[in-house]
């Protein structure tokens, strides 16, 4: 039984191709080039290498000398996601049926992800949310997560991790015993629980309880 869901937000609770990914995006490779002087065609490989070589976006950009403070001051706060996203009545019904605490743990900073949930009409409905910012020395997802579990008392197979990513959000989980459940296209060799979108999370969930109240039964008998 899941009693509590930890979603990640960006490309999580909104899709991925959403114009303000590419914003996102946009805005993060215009600091990067301005912040260490490099050249409008140089930025795209630098940009590449980075993501390829460090899963962690905070990690890339202190291996070139910049600080992930830095990255939330003039990548996400520059941003008014209510300026790309609308109040979706679809996941604030979805959410709202779903009883159990939800949690977000995210990469931005807190004041544009109060901005984002409030855009979506969903901040209400949401218990908590913590930035990665505040997760020292590592900024890894696995610490909030443990530390959620930590303050609710659930243990830790009845805690879904959604996300979209599977080095940020996905793995961390499983290595630190969570479930987790993928939101998007799954890489190849991926064989771990998947949904297209978050609009089938309650679904899954149903699917989920109704397959192990059968299992239970099976077992009874
Ligand atoms: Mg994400």
């Amino acid at each position: 039984m899941i009693s509590a869901l930890i979603l990640d937000q960006d490309g999580t609770l909104y899709p991925s191709l959403s114009p303000l990914s590419s914003e996102l995006r946009r805005r993060t490779k215009e600091w990067l080039q301005k912040a260490l002087g490099v050249s409008s065609d140089a930025i795209d490989d630098l940009y590449s290498r980075l993501q390829a070589e460090h899963p962690h976006p905070y990690d890339g950009f202190k291996s070139v000398g910049l600080s992930p403070e830095e990255y939330l001051e003039q990548v996400f706060d520059r941003i008014d996601p209510a300026a790309y996203l609308s109040r979706d009545e679809h996941l604030r019904t979805l959410l709202g049926n779903i009883g159990c605490p939800k949690f977000v743990v995210t990469l931005s900073s807190l004041s544009y992800a109060s901005k984002l949930q409030k855009a979506l009409g969903i901040r209400e409905i949401l218990q908590e949310t913590v930035s990665m910012i505040d997760l020292v020395p590592h900024h890894g997802k696995d610490a909030a997560y443990t530390s959620i579990r930590k303050r609710i008392q659930v243990p830790l197979e009845n805690i879904l991790v959604v996300g979209d990513n599977i080095l940020l959000d996905i793995k961390p989980a499983l290595a630190a015993g969570f479930p987790a459940l993928l939101v998007g296209c799954p890489p190849p060799g991926y064989r771990g629980a998947n949904i297209e979108s978050i609009y089938e999370l309650e679904d899954f969930l149903h699917r989920k309880s109704h397959h192990k109240q059968k299992k239970r039964t099976t077992y009874q008998w």
